[in-house]
């Protein structure tokens, strides 16, 4: 059995579907280079740098994962995603990430072709060669931009110390969206808050992260609200109709874009 990676569901996701999720990183820890105040899994424990990479991911953990994945695939579960996340922190931490998903591929491809294989990123690892490139093997990259000013960066995602600026961090989605056409989604979780440095839902905060989807052209962008309890006290959800307002506003700037609101 491994001790690293873990599956779950297949569960209903609101975004993918009927959807297994493969996690590559330990349950009792939260490793991640953020420390969302919206986290739905409580406060990290290691706020580690995008250069980390998780110790004692051998061979063998490997195998008994894709091994795992390979007896569900062949029995008749519905499932319409792979999924591979952090679950509690960020996948692309896990040093073997290339090796797994080729492994979930060939076994995707013998048992089940329909069923898409997906990554839940954070998007701060992007920046690196190594990760942009595991990331090809990949249907979809579903990729967080929550804003983009640095503040309200800093103070929704708390990122690492040496996580690149959002500046950086939206160019390199830019940059891997113009050279792999359609592979990438970008998510945005839209909140309130008593902080207004945590406020990411302001008409200036649509304007501006529309501005970021024409530069970045992803094949989508899914707009979507808190629907479980977040890590601090001072957020809050929207309401459907302002979240609904909020992708109006979104619309209105670059109508061409493929814009889901999931409230
Ligand atoms: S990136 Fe994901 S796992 Fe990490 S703190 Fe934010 S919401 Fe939680």
């Amino acid at each position: 059995m491994s001790t690293i990676h873990y599956i779950f569901g297949p569960v209903h996701s609101r975004r993918l579907g009927r959807s297994l999720g493969i996690c590559t990183l330990p349950k009792c820890r939260k490793i991640c280079t953020y420390d969302c105040v919206y986290c739905e899994v409580g406060r990290t424990t290691d706020l580690v740098p995008p250069s980390f990479r998780l110790r004692g991911v051998n061979r063998a953990e490997t195998f008994f994962l894709l091994e795992s994945v390979r007896e569900i695939l062949k029995t008749d579960t519905p499932i319409d995603t792979l999924t591979m996340v952090g679950h509690r922190g960020e996948p692309t931490l896990n040093p073997r990430i290339v090796e797994i998903t080729e492994g979930l591929k060939k076994i995707r491809d013998r048992y089940r072709p329909e069923v898409s294989i997906v990554i839940l990123t954070n998007s701060s690892t992007l920046i690196q060669k190594s990760v942009q490139e595991a990331f090809t093997l990949f249907d979809k990259v579903i990729a967080k931009l929550d804003t983009v000013s640095q503040k309200k960066f800093e103070a929704i995602n708390r990122p690492h110390e040496r996580v690149t600026s959002i500046e950086e961090i939206k160019d390199a989605l830019a940059c891997f969206s113009k050279n792999h056409p359609g592979k990438l989604v970008i998510q945005t979780l839209v909140l309130k808050s008593l902080r207004e440095e945590s406020n990411n839902s302001t008409r200036k905060d649509a304007e501006e992260l529309a501005k970021a989807y024409r530069k970045i052209k992803p094949e989508s962008v899914q707009i979507y609200g808190l629907d479980r309890n977040p890590s601090e006290d001072y957020v809050f959800p929207l309401s459907v109709e302002e979240i609904y307002n909020f992708s109006k506003e979104i619309k209105k700037q670059c109508p061409d874009i493929k814009l889901k609101t999931h409230p």
